[in-house]
């Protein structure tokens, strides 16, 4: 081969090339260049519980999971996301055969996409999703199915008709996210019951990625998908330590699911990082195990923090829609006069000292989704109360 017929052919596959570089990369280093407050990426600023982290350390001073740990995951860490399961949801799960550990819940897609989508493959996931889905199924040769969550009185809902009519003959899965990010939205009991009789109706898997478990505020509750008649052993259920435990880059997640559907997703797993965070899983195993006054207060705080964005945003002149769980508000920007989220997104550091994040790179309609622009509120105090200081400033009048 010469060296212009190579170079006649862009290196990055056909599979990939619609997806560039993720929001959330180009945001922070936009936010780093600028020196804005970085309210895009979902990422705490300040550490989880030190106790934890404590562990952490004591699990590498004392060789555990220095060396590769077994595929699945250390026993001791299976065994409390089964125990977390059965406190939580009364889940029944078997630690050796129901429980996989996986590097962070991105993997967890990942290889739940790769081990159970033949190419063809339909998939209905709810738009807008979270980026790795689309990728991922594209990864594995599937066609991505968006059904797209509609505002309804300040919040984003599922259209159960349509929902229905996107499922085909070759529909596979369903790829469900609650609670869901970017738009704060909580799968209410009607909404999942819906979503579960039509999985059984038309014998479909359903992966749901629920690592926003632990963040639901209000009245809204967190319903596992695998409680549902008929589900547990169709659903393949998602965690994530970096969201529940405020340790991002420890990347720690697992699934929970069927023996036969947990060994599929190993299947893609083992090749993909084989294993991962080995000191790490042990001190996650005891976060696991905190008691629930932790999970009370994470989650008090976060509302706090929630209302104070929310109010500034607000006063700033957006719209703001109810964040019933995670730690995002989905803003409309037309109020301000804008309509491109985007554009918006881009100034937004020399407008305000702000970065935030364009919902529309989570829609295959983009359209639907240009003038929503998503702002992260799992931020010190101080910082919020900064950056809404300088969106009041740069908008209300
Ligand atoms: N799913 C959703 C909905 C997310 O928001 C994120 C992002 N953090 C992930 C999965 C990825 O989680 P992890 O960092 O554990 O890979
Ligand atoms: N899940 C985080 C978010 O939605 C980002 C994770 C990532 O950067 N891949 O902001």
């Amino acid at each position: 081969m010469t060296s212009s017929s190579r170079s006649a052919r862009p290196p990055l596959n056909r599979r990939l090339a619609e997806f560039g570089t993720t929001i959330f990369a180009e945001m922070s280093a936009l936010a780093v260049r600028t020196g804005a407050i970085n309210l895009g990426q979902g990422f705490p600023d300040t550490d989880g519980p030190e106790e934890i982290r404590e562990a952490a350390v004591r699990a590498l001073r004392d060789g555990r999971g220095n060396q590769y740990p077994p595929g699945p995951g250390v026993p001791e860490l299976r065994t409390a996301v089964a125990a977390h399961q059965q406190r939580r949801y009364g889940l029944t799960y078997d630690p050796d055969t129901e429980v996989l550990v996986t590097a962070g819940a991105t993997e967890a897609i990942a290889a739940a996409l790769l081990g159970l989508l033949e190419p063809g493959d339909e998939v209905i996931a709810l738009e807008p999703y979270y980026d790795s889905y689309a990728a991922c199924i594209a990864m594995a040769g599937g066609t991505r199915v968006p059904v797209t969550l509609r505002p309804h009185e300040q919040s984003f809902r599922l259209d159960l008709d349509e929902l229905r009519d996107a499922v085909t003959d070759r529909t596979r899965l369903l790829l469900v996210n609650t609670p869901h990010n970017p738009t704060g939205t909580v799968l209410t009991r009607e909404e999942l019951t819906a979503i579960a009789e039509l999985a059984v109706e038309r014998d479909l898997l359903v992966v749901t990625d629920e690592v926003y478990e632990h963040l639901v505020f209000d009245e809204a509750e967190h319903l596992p998908l695998a409680t549902l008649p008929g589900m547990r052993e169709r659903t393949v259920t998602i965690g994530s330590a970096g969201k529940s435990f405020s340790f991002t880059g420890w990347k720690v997640g697992w699934v929970t699911s069927t023996p036969e559907l947990v060994s599929a997703v190993r299947s893609a797993k083992q090749f993909l990082t084989y294993v991962a965070s080995g000191p790490f899983q042990y001190a996650v195993a005891e976060a696991l195990a905190l008691p629930d006054t932790y999970f009370e207060e994470f989650r008090a705080d976060m509302l706090a923090k929630r209302d104070l964005l929310a109010s500034g945003l607000s006063d700033a002149g957006f719209e703001v829609f109810r964040t019933a769980g995670t730690y995002f508000i989905t803003t409309d920007i037309r109020p301000l006069g804008e309509s491109d989220g985007f554009a918006f997104c881009r100034a937004l550091p020399e407008r305000a000292g702000v970065v935030a994040i364009p919902n529309a790179v989570f829609y295959d309609h983009r359209e639907a989704g240009a003038p929503f622009v998503r702002f992260a509120f799992c931020k010190r105090t101080e910082v919020l109360a900064d950056a809404t200081q300088r969106l009041r400033k740069a908008f209300a009048h």
